[in-house]
């Protein structure tokens, strides 16, 4: 039986628990990624398969809103935002929690003025290991109030082992990103580490192993995000690589080809250079023994031979650990369910979530490569049917769009989905206050009907009715 968590009201949807509840129903395996369709007359919502609350959020959720309600009259702090959603941090404030860290680390309240009697609820993110100690120092377990997602631990737990199989960890993911810096401060202990944002700084990595580039352009680009002292030319010679856990799969994916293929490169050339010293070597000894130099005995048993050239196996796995990506399955199944939006037919796309949230901005850069989208943190961004203001990630500014309706004759269809920190209650007003703009609506309730009855009403089927 899968965990039930404790979700507040305010968060609990009618529309899209509705639309998801059905193709449970239907489909609890998940294995068809078409999305619903939710027909309101004048405008249709495609609703993908998998979207929203995931189970680490929920988790903390639970955790907090538990705790806020057990010990009324306490001090209760949260390290950082519990996840990257502005409502829901928002409403935790208005209940009293105060945060003890901004988003990008900077400290709001010094931990050395708390006390052993506060509380300290620790995000779904998980935290560091100078952090957890700090707190101990303060008389503050900081494993009590622990909300940490069960997936990143994981990706912890992957660090260490690779750490012991003595290998160096190349960590996949934003280095100001809590999580991220959370596993940095884990897997240090383990593992010299390195942190690459995305294929480019792989690229960048993979030359400066290969020495396309110079050494300085380890500093240059990494010196601000490896483990004191790592270096590039000793400590990449064995390399595992671990994620954050919500990267795009895609440049997860492409972030190890390009690192293994360096690495195998880079064992390619030196083998190749052992195996020219060994035959300069043997025609030295042979011309010795034909001259009748000393030393010749040792000739045919020199030791150097390399381990892959005896055995004629490649030995790459030896310099580069071939695992599986340590993404989580909410961002795997988030964007599959996106790219199974991207199949379809629509005149735009609304990704709710907030503008800091890593998963949403993945799902966010997909869905732009399909159809003008916008990234907006609820409905309260949709200033009128002409107006909306949304968050652009590549420059990092809320923009202001006008005329941001598509004017395809109707109906017009959008897609519509959220991050894994998004209320689905966030995703209801958003699509009510769109369906707002547009006359001769059939009441929500009506179009929920075939999700009620028959199961669930996805885009194959719509086509296949008309
Ligand atoms: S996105 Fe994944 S790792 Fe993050 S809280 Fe959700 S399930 Fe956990």
């Amino acid at each position: 039986m899968p965990r039930e968590f404790l979700i507040p009201d305010l968060y609990q949807s009618e529309i899209i628990k509705t639309v998801k509840n059905a193709r449970q129903i239907l489909d609890p395996r998940k294995k068809d990624r078409t999305p619903a369709v939710l027909d309101l007359g004048p405008v249709r919502f495609l609703i993908p398969r998998h979207f929203g609350f995931c189970y680490g959020v929920e988790n903390a959720i639970d955790i907090a809103y538990r705790t806020v309600e057990e010990h009324p009259g306490k001090n209760i702090y949260l390290l950082s935002e519990m996840i990257h959603n502005p409502t829901v941090n928002k409403d935790l404030e208005a209940r009293g929690v105060r945060f003890l860290f901004d988003t990008d680390g900077t400290e709001r309240i010094p931990i050395a003025s708390l006390s052993p009697d506060d509380i300290v609820i620790v995000p779904a993110f998980g935290t560091t290991l100078e952090i957890q100690q700090k707190l101990e120092k303060q008389g503050i377990n900081p494993y009590q109030y622990d909300t940490t997602c069960p997936f990143v631990i994981k990706v912890w737990k992957r660090g260490e082992q690779l750490g012991a199989r003595g290998y160096s960890l190349v960590i996949h993911g934003k280095y100001q990103h809590e999580e991220t810096r959370a596993t940095f401060s884990h897997s240090s202990q383990k593992a010299p580490c390195v942190v690459v944002l995305n294929p480019e700084e792989a690229h960048i990595l993979a030359d400066i192993l290969l020495e396309k580039r110079p050494l300085t352009d380890f500093d240059k680009y990494f010196g601000m995000k490896c483990t004191g002292g790592f270096d590039p030319v000793e400590d990449m010679k064995r390399i595992g690589v671990i994620n954050q856990t919500t990267m795009l799969a895609s440049e997860t994916r492409e972030v190890m080809r390009i690192l293994k293929e360096a690495v195998a490169e880079k064992h390619r050339r030196q083998s190749s250079l052992r195996s020219d010293q060994q035959s300069d070597l043997q025609s030295d000894l042979e011309s010795g023994l034909q001259s009748g130099r000393p030393g010749d005995q040792q000739s045919g048993q020199q030791s150097g031979q390399p381990d892959d050239q005896q055995n004629n196996q490649p030995s790459v796995e030896m310099h580069f650990a071939d695992t599986a990506d340590t993404l989580c399955y909410a961002t795997n199944e988030n964007q599959s369910a996106t790219y199974g939006l991207m199949e379809e037919r629509a005149d735009m796309a609304l990704v709710v979530g907030g503008y800091n949230s890593s998963n949403t901005m993945h799902l966010v850069e997909l869905l732009e490569e399909r159809f003008p989208t916008y990234h907006i943190r609820d409905a309260s961004e949709i200033k009128s049917r002409t107006e909306i203001h949304h968050f652009n990630q590549w420059n990092r500014q809320v923009e202001r769009t006008r005329n941001w309706m598509p004017k395809a004759a109707e109906p017009v269809t959008i897609a519509l989905t959220s991050g894994a920190s998004c209320p689905d209650a966030l995703v209801d007003e958003v699509l009510l206050k769109v369906a707002s703009y547009f006359e001769g609506c059939r009441p929500v309730d009506e179009a929920l009907q075939p999700f009620r009855e028959e199961g669930v009403t996805t885009s194959h089927s719509v086509t296949a009715r008309k």
